[in-house]
């Protein structure tokens, strides 16, 4: 049975859908079947992957009900790599949702089957707490939490744990935090070094080991719509990302 992971923080550009699109990548490369779910309505894990979002099922499709997760499975450019699109419509699914019947878990349910398909699958969360986010914290058994080092990091992750307490308490027993991820770090400078022992100190044992550097190739990727990996394998931010997929496999 495959282990479902979200990747969630509620704040925007602090490294979510890199982290989703390039840990599914290197987790497909070592040679597991592996499945990212395109959960935000901006849909940059689908482009970051080359996948068209026109004319195509996708998870919106998935959560109204109209058609099988598993017919809605789409591959990308890599092998092993798989995806269910955000299309445009999913935006309408923050206001739809909370009137369907099972809101909260409509996505677990629509992902069970998959889950004999696939040993991993990622879900690339947007950047709120609200009815597509939950949906995702509902469907998963861990949480990947990416932290931007930089000022104001800490604020909001407060928040974040109380809502995975909260989910975990009324949702979803089996939710636990697989790690904090340290990303776009800079570690030439002070205050990247600041926040890192900050966040680390907040939360012991809860930070991976490995960080994320901030790389120019881990920027440019998604415009050629491929994985860091396959866009330039011996990079920094390449290795990271291994590095971090190791990790992820040995917590879980
Ligand atoms: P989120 O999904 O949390 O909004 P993204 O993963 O889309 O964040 O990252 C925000 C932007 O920063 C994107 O343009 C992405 O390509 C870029 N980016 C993410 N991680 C790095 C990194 N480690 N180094 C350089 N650029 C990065
Ligand atoms: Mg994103």
């Amino acid at each position: 049975m495959g282990t479902i992971y979200a990747i969630a923080n509620q704040k925007g550009g602090v490294g979510k859908t890199t982290t989703a699109v390039n840990v599914a990548a290197c987790i497909a490369a070592a040679g597991y079947e592996t499945l990212v779910v395109d959960v935000d309505p901006q849909g940059n894990a689908t482009v970051g992957l080359g996948v068209s979002r026109e004319n195509t099922p996708g998870v919106y499709d998935v959560l109204a009900g109209d058609i099988d997760a598993r017919d809605a499975v789409r591959p990308t450019g890599v092998e092993r790599l798989s995806i269910l699109v955000s299309t445009p419509d999913l935006a309408g699914a923050t206001m739809e949702l909370p009137r369907l019947a099972g809101s909260e878990t409509r996505l677990r349910e629509a992902l069970e089957p998959l889950r004999e398909d696939y040993a991993f699958i990622l879900l690339d969360c947007p950047p709120s707490l609200g009815p597509l986010t939950v949906n995702a914290l509902v469907a998963a058994e861990r949480v990947i939490v990416p932290v931007q080092t930089e000022y104001f990091a800490l604020e909001g992750l407060a928040g974040l744990l109380d809502t995975l307490a909260a989910i975990q308490r009324d949702l979803n027993p089996r939710l636990t935090v697989a790690g904090m991820l340290l990303t776009m770090h800079d570690a030439r400078t002070k205050l990247a070094q600041d926040v890192e022992r900050e966040v680390r100190s907040h939360f012991p044992a809860l930070v991976f080991d490995t960080v994320i550097p901030r790389n120019v190739r881990l920027g440019e990727a998604p415009s050629y719509g491929i994985p860091v990996i396959h866009h330039d394998p011996h990079c920094a931010g390449s290795e990271a990302y291994f590095e971090l997929a190791k990790e992820v496999a040995a917590r879980g």
